[in-house]
Protein backbone atom coordinates (compact mmCIF):
# COMPACT_ATOMS: atom_id res chain seq x y z
CA UNK A 1 0.00 0.00 0.00
CA UNK A 2 2.57 2.25 0.44
CA UNK A 3 3.87 1.68 -2.87
CA UNK A 4 0.80 2.83 -4.19
CA UNK A 5 0.26 6.07 -2.30
CA UNK A 6 4.08 6.98 -3.32
CA UNK A 7 3.32 6.96 -7.06
CA UNK A 8 0.07 8.56 -5.90
CA UNK A 9 2.04 11.42 -4.68
CA UNK A 10 4.40 11.60 -7.30
CA UNK A 11 1.08 11.91 -9.93
CA UNK A 12 -0.12 14.66 -7.73
CA UNK A 13 3.47 16.35 -8.00
CA UNK A 14 3.23 16.45 -11.64
CA UNK A 15 0.95 19.25 -12.09
CA UNK A 16 2.82 21.77 -10.12
CA UNK A 17 6.23 19.89 -11.62
CA UNK A 18 5.69 20.26 -14.96
CA UNK A 19 5.82 23.72 -14.84
CA UNK A 20 9.25 23.55 -14.20
CA UNK A 21 10.36 22.40 -18.00
CA UNK A 22 10.24 26.02 -18.90
CA UNK A 23 11.48 28.21 -16.76
CA UNK A 24 11.69 31.78 -17.01
CA UNK A 25 14.71 33.70 -16.52
CA UNK A 26 13.26 36.22 -14.11
CA UNK A 27 12.09 34.05 -12.00
CA UNK A 28 16.27 32.48 -11.59
CA UNK A 29 17.62 35.98 -11.63
CA UNK A 30 14.99 37.00 -8.76
CA UNK A 31 16.81 33.98 -6.46
CA UNK A 32 19.47 35.95 -5.20
CA UNK A 33 23.19 37.18 -6.50
CA UNK A 34 24.66 34.19 -7.46
CA UNK A 35 25.19 32.53 -10.89
CA UNK A 36 23.16 29.54 -10.02
CA UNK A 37 19.59 29.00 -8.71
CA UNK A 38 18.17 26.60 -7.29
CA UNK A 39 14.21 25.75 -9.43
CA UNK A 40 13.58 24.24 -6.56
CA UNK A 41 13.72 24.36 -2.99
CA UNK A 42 12.75 20.86 -1.68
CA UNK A 43 15.67 18.35 -0.73
CA UNK A 44 15.02 15.73 -3.28
CA UNK A 45 13.46 17.24 -6.27
CA UNK A 46 11.18 15.48 -8.55
CA UNK A 47 10.60 16.81 -12.11
CA UNK A 48 7.52 15.33 -14.35
CA UNK A 49 8.72 14.98 -18.25
CA UNK A 50 6.82 13.61 -21.13
CA UNK A 51 8.82 11.59 -23.02
CA UNK A 52 8.13 9.35 -26.08
CA UNK A 53 7.14 6.82 -23.59
CA UNK A 54 5.16 8.95 -21.56
CA UNK A 55 5.71 10.49 -18.89
CA UNK A 56 8.71 10.03 -16.68
CA UNK A 57 9.54 10.94 -13.13
CA UNK A 58 13.00 12.71 -12.73
CA UNK A 59 14.09 12.38 -8.85
CA UNK A 60 17.23 13.96 -7.34
CA UNK A 61 17.67 11.08 -4.56
CA UNK A 62 20.59 12.66 -1.35
CA UNK A 63 22.67 9.56 -1.19
CA UNK A 64 25.43 11.21 1.48
CA UNK A 65 25.80 14.79 2.75
CA UNK A 66 29.60 15.62 2.74
CA UNK A 67 31.49 18.90 2.48
CA UNK A 68 34.20 19.89 0.10
CA UNK A 69 37.47 21.23 1.24
CA UNK A 70 39.32 24.59 0.44
CA UNK A 71 42.36 22.34 -0.27
CA UNK A 72 41.13 20.19 -3.00
CA UNK A 73 41.65 23.89 -5.06
CA UNK A 74 45.00 24.92 -3.52
CA UNK A 75 47.04 26.86 -6.22
CA UNK A 76 44.11 28.69 -7.33
CA UNK A 77 43.38 32.71 -6.49
CA UNK A 78 42.86 32.65 -2.75
CA UNK A 79 40.28 35.27 -2.75
CA UNK A 80 38.35 33.71 -5.46
CA UNK A 81 38.41 30.69 -2.74
CA UNK A 82 37.82 32.70 0.30
CA UNK A 83 34.67 34.19 -1.20
CA UNK A 84 32.88 30.89 -1.97
CA UNK A 85 33.95 28.58 0.58
CA UNK A 86 34.73 31.48 3.48
CA UNK A 87 35.09 28.92 6.32
CA UNK A 88 37.60 26.64 3.79
CA UNK A 89 34.93 24.37 2.85
CA UNK A 90 31.47 24.36 0.36
CA UNK A 91 28.54 22.07 1.52
CA UNK A 92 28.10 19.27 -0.65
CA UNK A 93 26.75 15.86 -0.97
CA UNK A 94 26.74 12.81 -3.10
CA UNK A 95 23.38 12.72 -4.90
CA UNK A 96 21.80 10.39 -7.47
CA UNK A 97 19.03 11.19 -10.05
CA UNK A 98 16.64 8.82 -10.91
CA UNK A 99 14.08 8.50 -13.95
CA UNK A 100 10.65 6.47 -12.77
CA UNK A 101 8.30 5.38 -15.12
CA UNK A 102 6.08 2.77 -17.04
CA UNK A 103 8.03 0.01 -17.46
CA UNK A 104 11.69 1.69 -16.52
CA UNK A 105 13.68 2.89 -13.44
CA UNK A 106 16.65 4.11 -14.14
CA UNK A 107 19.55 5.55 -11.73
CA UNK A 108 21.58 7.99 -13.13
CA UNK A 109 24.92 6.80 -10.94
CA UNK A 110 24.64 4.79 -7.42
CA UNK A 111 26.34 6.77 -5.38
CA UNK A 112 28.73 5.69 -2.08
CA UNK A 113 27.20 2.48 -0.97
CA UNK A 114 25.73 1.42 2.23
CA UNK A 115 29.16 0.13 3.24
CA UNK A 116 29.89 3.56 3.18
CA UNK A 117 27.16 5.24 4.49
CA UNK A 118 24.75 6.08 1.29
CA UNK A 119 21.58 5.80 1.84
CA UNK A 120 20.09 5.53 -1.60
CA UNK A 121 18.98 1.80 -0.89
CA UNK A 122 17.00 3.16 1.93
CA UNK A 123 15.44 5.70 0.59
CA UNK A 124 14.28 3.49 -2.67
CA UNK A 125 13.14 1.03 -0.10
CA UNK A 126 10.97 4.21 1.58
CA UNK A 127 9.73 4.44 -1.67
CA UNK A 128 8.41 1.34 -2.52
CA UNK A 129 11.22 0.03 -4.94
CA UNK A 130 14.20 -2.49 -4.16
CA UNK A 131 16.69 -2.89 -5.94
CA UNK A 132 15.83 -5.62 -7.99
CA UNK A 133 13.22 -3.40 -9.41
CA UNK A 134 15.75 -0.92 -10.49
CA UNK A 135 15.98 -1.77 -14.24
CA UNK A 136 18.64 0.45 -15.91
CA UNK A 137 21.75 2.37 -14.31
CA UNK A 138 23.49 5.00 -16.39
CA UNK A 139 27.06 5.90 -15.41
CA UNK A 140 28.98 9.20 -16.12
CA UNK A 141 32.17 7.76 -14.55
CA UNK A 142 33.78 5.32 -12.43
CA UNK A 143 34.58 6.93 -9.54
CA UNK A 144 34.15 4.84 -5.93
CA UNK A 145 31.92 7.39 -5.06
CA UNK A 146 29.55 6.96 -8.24
CA UNK A 147 29.55 2.89 -8.61
CA UNK A 148 30.27 1.95 -4.80
CA UNK A 149 26.04 1.66 -4.65
CA UNK A 150 26.50 -1.36 -6.87
CA UNK A 151 27.42 -3.63 -3.96
CA UNK A 152 25.83 -4.46 -0.99
CA UNK A 153 26.99 -4.09 2.43
CA UNK A 154 27.67 -7.82 2.16
CA UNK A 155 29.52 -7.35 -1.15
CA UNK A 156 26.75 -8.55 -3.19
CA UNK A 157 24.95 -6.92 -6.59
CA UNK A 158 22.68 -4.62 -4.93
CA UNK A 159 20.56 -4.31 -8.16
CA UNK A 160 20.79 -7.61 -9.54
CA UNK A 161 18.49 -7.08 -12.34
CA UNK A 162 20.06 -3.62 -13.77
CA UNK A 163 21.56 -3.08 -17.09
CA UNK A 164 24.37 -0.89 -16.36
CA UNK A 165 25.19 1.35 -19.21
CA UNK A 166 28.90 2.56 -19.47
CA UNK A 167 30.74 5.20 -21.53
CA UNK A 168 33.54 2.79 -23.64
CA UNK A 169 36.46 4.90 -23.78
CA UNK A 170 35.51 5.38 -19.98
CA UNK A 171 35.46 1.66 -19.04
CA UNK A 172 38.71 1.57 -21.23
CA UNK A 173 40.77 3.71 -19.26
CA UNK A 174 40.13 1.67 -15.85
CA UNK A 175 40.51 -1.87 -17.77
CA UNK A 176 43.66 -1.04 -20.20
CA UNK A 177 43.96 2.67 -19.71
CA UNK A 178 45.77 5.13 -17.13
CA UNK A 179 43.38 4.49 -14.40
CA UNK A 180 44.03 0.73 -14.87
CA UNK A 181 45.80 0.97 -11.72
CA UNK A 182 43.00 2.12 -9.12
CA UNK A 183 40.21 -0.46 -10.48
CA UNK A 184 39.55 -2.91 -7.84
CA UNK A 185 35.66 -2.19 -7.71
CA UNK A 186 35.72 -1.71 -11.32
CA UNK A 187 37.06 -5.73 -11.60
CA UNK A 188 34.21 -6.61 -8.75
CA UNK A 189 31.72 -4.77 -11.17
CA UNK A 190 32.94 -6.58 -13.91
CA UNK A 191 32.68 -9.93 -12.01
CA UNK A 192 29.30 -9.10 -10.09
CA UNK A 193 27.86 -8.06 -13.27
CA UNK A 194 28.59 -9.92 -15.61
CA UNK A 195 26.28 -10.12 -18.71
CA UNK A 196 24.50 -7.38 -17.56
CA UNK A 197 26.99 -4.39 -19.17
CA UNK A 198 26.61 -2.36 -21.88
CA UNK A 199 29.28 -0.27 -23.33
CA UNK A 200 28.33 2.98 -25.54
CA UNK A 201 30.04 5.96 -27.35
CA UNK A 202 28.89 9.32 -25.88
CA UNK A 203 26.67 11.11 -28.61
CA UNK A 204 24.41 7.64 -28.52
CA UNK A 205 20.99 7.98 -27.42
CA UNK A 206 19.98 5.20 -24.77
CA UNK A 207 16.36 3.59 -23.39
CA UNK A 208 14.38 6.21 -26.34
CA UNK A 209 14.85 9.24 -24.28
CA UNK A 210 18.12 10.08 -22.80
CA UNK A 211 20.72 11.86 -24.77
CA UNK A 212 24.54 11.46 -24.04
CA UNK A 213 27.67 13.68 -24.30
CA UNK A 214 31.40 13.24 -23.92
CA UNK A 215 32.75 15.45 -21.27
CA UNK A 216 36.21 13.88 -21.04
CA UNK A 217 38.55 15.65 -18.16
CA UNK A 218 37.19 14.48 -15.15
CA UNK A 219 37.87 10.85 -16.13
CA UNK A 220 38.96 10.23 -19.60
CA UNK A 221 35.45 8.63 -20.23
CA UNK A 222 33.27 11.40 -18.03
CA UNK A 223 30.04 11.42 -20.11
CA UNK A 224 27.06 13.72 -19.12
CA UNK A 225 23.31 12.83 -19.75
CA UNK A 226 19.84 14.86 -20.56
CA UNK A 227 16.52 14.04 -21.06
CA UNK A 228 14.48 16.81 -22.39
CA UNK A 229 15.97 19.71 -21.14
CA UNK A 230 17.12 17.97 -17.87
CA UNK A 231 20.42 17.37 -18.05
CA UNK A 232 22.74 14.76 -15.02
CA UNK A 233 25.90 16.66 -15.38
CA UNK A 234 27.37 14.15 -13.25
CA UNK A 235 31.22 15.86 -11.49
CA UNK A 236 31.60 18.26 -14.45
CA UNK A 237 31.74 20.82 -11.54
CA UNK A 238 32.58 19.61 -7.28
CA UNK A 239 31.92 23.45 -5.84
CA UNK A 240 28.78 24.52 -8.32
CA UNK A 241 28.58 28.44 -7.60
CA UNK A 242 32.58 28.91 -7.34
CA UNK A 243 33.52 27.07 -10.84
CA UNK A 244 30.13 28.11 -12.64
CA UNK A 245 31.88 31.44 -12.34
CA UNK A 246 35.27 30.23 -12.36
CA UNK A 247 35.21 27.44 -14.70
CA UNK A 248 39.27 27.45 -15.28
CA UNK A 249 39.58 26.02 -11.92
CA UNK A 250 39.87 22.50 -11.10
CA UNK A 251 39.48 20.61 -8.17
CA UNK A 252 42.15 18.15 -7.65
CA UNK A 253 39.89 15.24 -8.74
CA UNK A 254 39.97 16.30 -11.95
CA UNK A 255 42.22 13.65 -14.17
CA UNK A 256 42.98 16.10 -17.14
CA UNK A 257 42.86 19.89 -16.46
CA UNK A 258 42.73 21.02 -19.96
CA UNK A 259 40.34 19.02 -21.04
CA UNK A 260 38.13 19.38 -17.77
CA UNK A 261 37.97 23.20 -18.76
CA UNK A 262 37.43 22.79 -21.65
CA UNK A 263 34.03 20.74 -21.24
CA UNK A 264 32.97 22.45 -18.34
CA UNK A 265 32.75 25.77 -20.56
CA UNK A 266 31.56 24.47 -23.61
CA UNK A 267 28.91 22.45 -21.53
CA UNK A 268 28.01 25.22 -19.30
CA UNK A 269 27.71 27.94 -22.41
CA UNK A 270 25.54 25.31 -23.75
CA UNK A 271 22.93 24.74 -20.42
CA UNK A 272 22.94 29.16 -20.60
CA UNK A 273 21.96 29.24 -24.47
CA UNK A 274 19.41 26.40 -23.69
CA UNK A 275 18.20 27.84 -20.56
CA UNK A 276 18.41 23.99 -18.97
CA UNK A 277 17.82 22.92 -15.80
CA UNK A 278 20.67 20.66 -14.53
CA UNK A 279 21.91 18.59 -11.34
CA UNK A 280 25.59 18.21 -10.28
CA UNK A 281 26.42 14.73 -8.61
CA UNK A 282 27.66 16.77 -6.30
CA UNK A 283 25.87 19.41 -5.69
CA UNK A 284 24.79 21.07 -1.94
CA UNK A 285 21.21 19.81 -2.63
CA UNK A 286 19.47 17.53 -5.43
CA UNK A 287 17.53 19.61 -6.92
CA UNK A 288 17.49 21.54 -10.42
CA UNK A 289 19.25 24.28 -11.61
CA UNK A 290 19.44 26.37 -13.93
CA UNK A 291 22.05 29.58 -15.27
CA UNK A 292 21.12 33.17 -15.25
CA UNK A 293 20.80 34.00 -19.06
ZN1 LIG B 1 34.41 11.66 -9.99
ZN1 LIG C 1 32.24 12.22 -7.57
Amino acid sequence: MRHVSYLMMMVATLAVAIGCNNPQPQEAAAEGDSDVCQLRKSKEGIVGLETPQGIKLLVGIRDKDQFMSAELFEGYDDTVIAEYMPDGKAEAGINVYALFGKGMKVLFDCGVGEGNGGQLMSKLVDMGLSGDSITDICFTHLHFDHIGGLFTAQGKAAFPKATLHIPHEELDAWVSGPLKEQNEQVKRMLELYDGRIELFNAGDSLLGCIRTFPAPGHTPGHTVYAVKNYWVLGDLVHVEDMQVAHPEMCARYDFENEKAVESRCKLLEKMKAENACFYFMHASSPTARILKP
